[in-house]
């Protein structure tokens, strides 16, 4: 049993800044792991001398690398301030610092390196250049047919005129799926979207989904297969046919015409609580290399039948992001023979299961 002393530790070892927590004098009374690992210095070491030998706030005209950065305007509002943590190598590390005094006699100095910052921000770099190239590429093929048709469109043949149209109208299409999928993450990521849990039977959830899928899936066969008497799944039954929607519109996407996607339900392997569903197809399957990228955002992998479908490559980051917000888990194999996508979610007992039957019909 953890003493309530080391619950406190335990949580502040767990915390992404580094802290220290020092006397009213400065002096370090306490500090956490990533406080080791961003100093260099050992808990040990640090005990006992001023923070100030460490740590301290600096300004952009004193620090090498921070006048590069853009400080806050309000600076005395601002929660963090530039600083410089001297390692234990004598390296000047630039930080964002934030001080706070509790009860009146100790003081928290929180650290984040700029290396971590500069990180974060990066990511969103590739992000708004991945989005402004899946934006430019269908924008510049509108804009060339549009020209065409404009200057050229009496001397065109009428089926001419009439595939451009089709490009353009197709184009706009693409943005509008990318469009919708980028709002879709942005709600996700802000955590913005409720779960609303009820009973899902997968049979008639599924009998909706593939009524949606008919116009794409006609040319494969679709095989579903449910254990006799699987209890309904806990889940929102919106966000889980979006994820079957996406499963299976990938399976139809990366698997030529005539082959099988099957969908299984059955209880989980080693676990009678849980129901998993595998979406499984034919298709061209997915390198190993790639399978751990493979949910990520805007990943596409190049093969002759992602040249030719549309996609935006937010669909399985989206996928994953609706399981894990019902709790629920997904994996992938794959192999050349094709894919297999697992979902994994919690199974409703026949008491939960009875009670909102109870509720619906009262
Ligand atoms: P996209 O919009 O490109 O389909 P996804 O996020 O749904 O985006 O999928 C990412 C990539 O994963 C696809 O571009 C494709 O290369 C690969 N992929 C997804 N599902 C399958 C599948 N069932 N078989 C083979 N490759 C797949």
């Amino acid at each position: 049993m953890l003493t309530r002393k080391d619950f406190y530790k335990e949580i502040i070892d767990n915390l992404p800044e580094g802290v220290a927590i020092c006397d009213s004098d400065n002096t370090v009374i306490e500090i956490n792991k990533n406080f080791e690992k961003i100093s260099g210095y050992t808990r040990e070491e640090l005990i006992g001398k001023e923070v100030f030998e460490v740590v301290r706030p600096s300004s952009k005209e004193t620090c090498a690398v921070c006048h590069e950065i853009e400080e806050p305007e309000d600076k005395q509002n601002s929660a963090f301030q530039l600083g410089e943590l001297k390692d234990k190598d004598d390296r000047l590390i630039c930080v964002r610092i934030s001080q706070s005094v509790i009860n009146k006699k100790n003081i928290i100095y929180l650290v984040i390196p700029f290396s971590d910052i500069a990180f974060l921000n990066q990511a969103h770099i590739d992000f708004v250049s991945t989005v402004s190239h899946e934006l430019r590429t269908p924008l510049t093929s509108i804009k060339g047919f549009a020209d065409t048709l404009l200057s050229a469109g009496d001397n065109l043949k009428k089926e001419q005129q009439l595939r451009f149209i089709s490009i353009i109208k197709s184009q706009i299409d693409r943005l509008t799926r990318l469009v919708e999928n980028l709002l879709t993450v942005s709600k996700l990521e802000a955590r913005s979207t409720k779960t609303i849990y009820k009973a899902v039977e997968l049979e008639k959830m599924l009998e909706s989904v593939l009524y949606n899928l008919e116009h794409k899936s006609k040319n494969h066969k679709i095989k579903v297969n449910i254990l006799p008497n699987l209890p309904p799944v806990w889940a929102d039954t919106d966000k889980l046919e979006q994820v079957m929607m996406n499963l299976l519109d990938n399976a139809v996407k990366y698997s030529v015409h005539g082959t099988t996607v099957s969908i299984d339900a059955k209880f989980a392997e080693n676990d009678s609580e849980k129901v998993e569903i595998k979406v499984k197809d034919q298709g061209v399957g997915i390198p190993q290399e790639f399978l751990s990228k493979i949910f990520n955002k805007f990943s596409r992998l190049d093969n002759p039948l992602t040249r030719e479908v549309q996609g935006t490559g937010l669909g399985l980051y989206i996928t994953k992001s609706l399981v894990r917000s019902m709790k629920g888990d997904i994996t992938v194999q794959s192999n050349e023979q094709g894919s297999t996508f697992k979902v994994v979610l919690s199974a409703v007992s026949p008491e939960t299961h009875t009670q909102q039957r109870f509720q619906e019909n009262n």
